[in-house]
């Protein structure tokens, strides 16, 4: 095995973790890859007050050398992306192809945008809104940002946090997943090169000891987290004790809705994509669909055989569409939903619905006949799973669709405009896709409504987010 990265970086230095090893395993064999020691207390102190150390010298440096630092960054990984799609696909099971085709390029994109975006911000004009003094707008750095990321896209999560936090002038403690640390860790290395010491540390460890040990220091000034409805509530409670800025990126739900008039092709094609790309580990998934009963039968028929022909598992990997769950525990997760489901009289598991007997897969999954109160529909399943409801309806559809506590990614598929446009404008999501579901560009924000949580990523959005508008009025008259 070729050398793997597992130091954490504080201000300058890299130093091993001072507390208990955690695993890091192969989740397409179960094996362990290594052992990641997680930081101590002491060494967070020590990479928070690096980041405070680290913050007048960042936040005063020019928009114009930011973006330079962020552009060294994106080409940096981008020398890098074989090696970095690589450890990707190992930590988390991700295919190859997607991380090296898909993830590593919209990293590297990432971290482009803001590089530019940080450059083009403008505010409202400055002024003499009371005779005789000048009022202007400033837009400055928050200061120190606890990064708190997940398991699912390790350095995408990272460039969509620390692109914005860097390009708006703040430094950054982050922690990636205790699950996935490993491209973080690489990226250390990166960093630590590119940008001056203390402005972002590296800390590993468990969200229940170094997590929460970080969202609660006194020297933090913003909490972004993407993560759990649950690990949100945790960190607005820490937040609440010194008055910190919080971004959310929480759980999702995703609806779908097709209408009768719907291109049941494309919308086969489009689901057997969107509802499985990381094996349904994403909270964007179409994962809760809404048929007309016109086409209901035919849906359910399509995309059950469409479905059965995921490749997943095969030992040439290039051939490989999604991997397995990231962990036994996700897996078994997983199939619990299935099971339950399997057990209540309306509903068919029409294909998949298994484990493998290697690593962590689970069969892609297809479950008709879901209504609106089944723990399926309403509950996130994080997995190869897509639910289908029939309507009659489209009112109803509509109200179901927004019945739930999550309000992330949605979708409408129709050829009526007026009726796309229409619907869309009723949903109570932070996006909603016409005829595709998924699509992401680093020029527009992701983000939620509801308890899926608050705050944009990418766009400039997401810099606004990470920074704050300040009045400086001069008397001269
Ligand atoms: P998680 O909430 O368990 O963990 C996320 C991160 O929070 C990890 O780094 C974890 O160590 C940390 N954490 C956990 N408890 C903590 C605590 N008490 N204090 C501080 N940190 C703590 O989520 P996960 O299982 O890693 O990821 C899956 C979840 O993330 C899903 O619910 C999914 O929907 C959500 N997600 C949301 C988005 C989005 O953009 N909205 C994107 C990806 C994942």
């Amino acid at each position: 095995m070729k050398h793997i990265d597992t130091a954490l970086l504080i201000g300058a230095a890299f130093q091993a973790g001072q507390e208990a090893d955690e695993p890091i395993l192969n989740p397409r064999t179960g094996a362990l890859i290594l052992n990641v020691p997680e930081a101590s207390t002491v060494q967070v102190d020590a990479a928070v007050a690096a980041a405070r150390r680290a913050f007048d010298g960042w936040s005063r440096t020019s928009p114009g050398e930011r973006a330079a630092a962020l552009l060294r960054i994106a080409d940096r990984v981008e020398a890098e992306a074989d090696a970095f799609a690589a450890l990707e696909a190992l930590n988390c099971g991700k295919p190859i192809n997607s991380a090296r085709n898909d993830e590593i390029p919209a990293v590297v994109d990432c971290y482009r945008f803001f590089a530019g975006a940080v450059r083009t911000q403008h505010g409202q004009v400055a002024g003499e809104y009371l005779p005789g003094h000048t009022s202007m707008i400033r837009r400055d750095a928050i200061g120190v940002v606890a990064s708190i990321a997940p398991w699912n896209y390790p350095l995408m999560m990272m460039a969509w946090k620390l692109g914005p936090a860097l390009g708006g002038g703040n430094t950054v403690v982050f922690k990636p997943s205790e699950q996935t640390p490993l491209t973080a860790l690489k990226m250390a290395r990166i960093l630590a090169d590119e940008l001056p010491e203390g402005v972002v540390n590296i800390v590993t460890g468990r969200g229940h000891t170094v997590g929460n040990y970080l969202i609660n220091h006194p020297g933090v000034d913003m909490i972004s987290l993407t993560g759990d409805v649950a690990t949100g509530r945790k960190m607005l409670d820490a937040a609440a004790k010194t008055v910190k800025r919080t971004h959310l990126e929480l759980g999702g739900k995703a609806p779908v809705i097709i209408f009768d008039d719907a291109d049941i092709a494309e919308v086969v094609e489009g689901l057997r994509a969107f509802g499985y790309y990381n094996a349904g580990q994403d909270c964007t998934a179409a994962c809760r669909i809404y048929a007309s009963r016109k086409v209901y039968e035919r849906l359910v028929a399509d995309l059950s055989a469409a479905v059965s022909s995921i490749t997943l598992g095969a030992e040439d990997d290039t051939a490989n569409e999604i991997g397995p769950l990231i962990s036994l525990r996700q897996r078994d997760r997983v199939a619990s939903f299935v099971n339950r489901a399997r057990e209540v009289g309306h509903i068919e598991v029409t294909t998949g619905g298994e484990v493998m007997d290697q690593g962590f897969y689970y069969r892609p999954t297809v479950i008709a006949g879901a209504r609106q109160e089944d723990e399926i529909v309403r509950r996130e399943v994080f997995g190869p799973v897509v639910s289908i409801t029939p309507f009659a309806d489209p009112d109803q559809a509509l109200t179901w669709a927004n019945d739930s506590d999550y309000g992330l990614a949605s979708s409408v598929w129709t050829r009526d405009v007026g009726r796309a446009m229409s619907t869309a404008a009723r949903l109570r999501y932070g996006c909603t896709w016409i005829n595709t579901h998924f699509m992401l560009v680093n020029e527009m924000p992701h983000g939620g409504l509801k308890q899926s949580g608050y705050g944009k990523d990418m766009s400039s959005y997401a810099l606004e987010d990470y920074t704050v508008v300040r009045h400086v009025m001069v008397k001269h008259g």
